[in-house]
């Protein structure tokens, strides 16, 4: 039986741990919340008391963290896990991080005899819950066909983009859109209802239009058009605009590298700025919708 080591267990590694843990994967977990943790505890898993107890046993290693420093710190130096995993063992990261983050950890694991892939996803929080994600995966293709199964139990599609860190920078072009197609879809919302339009109607039609996209149809930002969608439950619980303007960032940082001009990115990432600035850095990104619409 593979063991598997996961740490991270938030709004998506929680999801997609407890979906290996269903399927009968033996998984020990850590997150440094207790809460996470008993989550994952109560589902089957072996609660570990570090990342270093976590990954004793294991075959494969898989992160899921906030941003570039945090996996590097869970990896690297003389504390990192690289020092003491087994030659051969498998890391996938699945954080969504720097290209050239990817590279240096990548190249650590080699160095150390390790096997790394780094293995972004998309799909949002829904789809980790439903083990519905896309894997857009940066490495080897030996190591990827080892990965899949266990990449096939968490999601549905699974992307070879290239080599060590093609993975981060697919993924960061893809929210780079994203972010654009979020704000740009809160401003038609109220610009419509504004003019007396209906939002659950207004969005509805421009599903069936030239205007349709995934914000729209998967991730309505207009609180009650969706249930299913953070905007229905107060903008909790999903991608953090936080985590937006990370990614924001990355793909600035990505396209001055290689003179790359994104002027919708860079507009898009000024506008998470200002809301992030104005106190909503924790909601979920689709709170955007708030600097088009005011709340009362
Ligand atoms: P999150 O903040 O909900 O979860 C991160 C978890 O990591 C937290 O539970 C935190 O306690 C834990 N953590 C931090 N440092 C740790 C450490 N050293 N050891 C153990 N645990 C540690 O974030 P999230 O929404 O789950 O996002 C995780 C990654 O996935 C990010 O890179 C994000 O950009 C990416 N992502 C998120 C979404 C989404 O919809 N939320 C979608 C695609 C990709």
């Amino acid at each position: 039986m593979t063991h598997i080591a996961f740490i991270g267990l938030g709004n998506m590694g929680g999801p997609m741990a407890l979906n290996l843990v269903a399927k009968g994967f033996s998984v020990a977990a850590f997150d440094l919340s207790a809460e996470a943790l008993a989550r994952l505890q109560t589902a089957g898993a072996r609660a570990a008391s570090s990342a270093l107890d976590a990954v004793q046993g294991a075959s494969v290693v898989i992160s899921m963290l906030p941003a570039g420093k945090h996996v590097q710190a869970l990896y690297l130096g003389e504390q990192g896990l690289f020092a003491s995993l087994p030659k051969g063992t498998l890391v996938i990261d699945c954080s969504t991080i720097a290209a050239s983050d990817a590279r240096k950890v990548a190249e650590a694991a080699a160095a150390a005899g390790l096997r790394m892939l780094d293995a972004p996803v998309s799909g949002g929080t829904a789809g980790a819950a439903a083990g519905t994600l896309t894997f857009i995966v940066g490495g080897a293709e030996a190591d990827l066909a080892e990965a899949r199964p266990l990449l096939e139990t968490m999601g549905k599609n699974i992307f070879h983009a290239g080599g060590n860190g093609a993975g981060q920078t697919a993924k960061i072009c893809n929210n780079m859109l994203l972010g654009i197609l979020m704000a740009g879809t809160a401003e038609a919302l109220a610009l419509g209802v504004k003019n007396g339009l209906d939002p659950k109607v207004l969005s509805d039609i421009m599903s069936k239009s030239s205007g349709r996209n995934w914000a729209l149809e998967l991730y309505n930002p207009w609180p009650g058009v969706m249930d299913t969608a953070p905007a229905s439950r107060g903008y909790s619980g999903g991608f953090m605009t936080a985590l937006m303007l990370k990614d924001l960032g990355l793909a600035e940082t990505t396209a001055l590298d290689s003179h790359a001009a994104t002027p919708l990115g860079t507009l898009a990432r000024n506008l998470y700025e200002s809301h992030a600035a104005a106190g909503h850095g924790q909601l979920d990104f689709s709170s955007i919708l708030q600097y088009f619409h005011p709340q009362d």
